[in-house]
């Protein structure tokens, strides 16, 4: 499985092709072409889909790369090892292109959420007084989960996604596997692809932050959000929230009147 970054030209935003489905058309990592999955976030157009593109998308946005063709040759983005941190060294490895174009950016105005069917999870947009983009995180899956309560809040600057986020892994709980290797999936899955939490802890790895789960789910969003196609300037507060409410909550960003749109500031 390859994935290939090329550089694109300006406000063609970012793109996904299927090279081994040559007759189909690149997909836009935009809203409109996601379609619904469990866990993960999955684009599609013209009779060829990519799965799991969250984490290449985040390595895009993080840096700020807004034009950018993907090609895969598999239905998925490859895991790598459950972070962004691959993708990340090898676009700046390739180098970074300044573009003469303004990028759009969407002001978040008033307060709006989106809530899980569960009324267990949630995600809520609304001003920030600087102008950049804030999340902060709330992760509380109960006292008996061995992954503990863990809360973030991140300010987000390429530099800081680099040092701060970039190398935070997927996590899933060993009985969570056991029940999805039961249906069929994640068979090849080893705890060398991402964290698998037992009942006494990490199994067959070890955190890089004592924080590492509510790094990755802030990584998350940050993917999930680049499906606006622009920069964004509010404060997002998470509690619980996955890949479905991330997009619910861009949804409602998008459509809301009083989201306005400015021009990037030159850096
Ligand atoms: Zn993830």
């Amino acid at each position: 499985m390859t994935l290939r970054f090329l550089p694109a030209d300006e406000n063609t935003g970012l793109r996904f092709q299927r090279v081994d489905l040559p007759d189909t058309p690149p997909i836009p990592a935009t809203l409109e072409y996601v379609v619904p999955r469990q866990r993960r976030t999955a684009i599609a157009h013209g009779g060829a889909s990519v799965e799991l593109i969250e984490h290449v998308m985040a390595a895009l946005a993080g840096l700020q790369i807004d034009n950018c063709l993907i090609e895969v040759n598999a239905p998925e983005a490859p895991g790598a090892d459950g972070s962004s941190l691959g993708f990340v060294q090898v676009l700046l490895d390739a180098g970074i292109v300044e573009q003469s174009d303004s990028r759009n950016v969407l002001v978040i105005r008033d307060a709006c959420t989106a809530r899980g069917d569960d009324e267990r999870s949630e995600i809520s947009a609304g001003p920030v007084f600087r102008r950049t983009l804030v999340i902060s995180y709330e992760l509380d899956y109960g006292p008996r989960s061995p992954i503990k309560p863990q809360l973030l809040t991140f300010e987000f600057s390429p530099e800081a996604f680099v040092t701060s986020l970039a190398f935070a892994r997927t996590f899933i709980l060993e009985t969570e596997i056991t029940a999805l290797k039961a249906q069929g999936y994640g068979s090849r899955v080893t705890p060398a692809d991402l964290l698998i939490f037992g009942s006494a802890g990490v199994i067959g790895n070890q955190v890089r932050a004592t924080d590492e789960c509510v790094r990755h789910k802030i990584l998350d969003c940050i993917g999930d959000f680049a499906l606006l196609g622009c920069d964004i300037h509010g404060h997002f507060r998470a509690y619980r929230s996955g890949h479905n409410l991330n997009h619910s909550i861009c949804r409602m960003v998008a459509e809301a009147q009083h989201a306005t749109h400015l021009l990037r500031q030159p850096a």
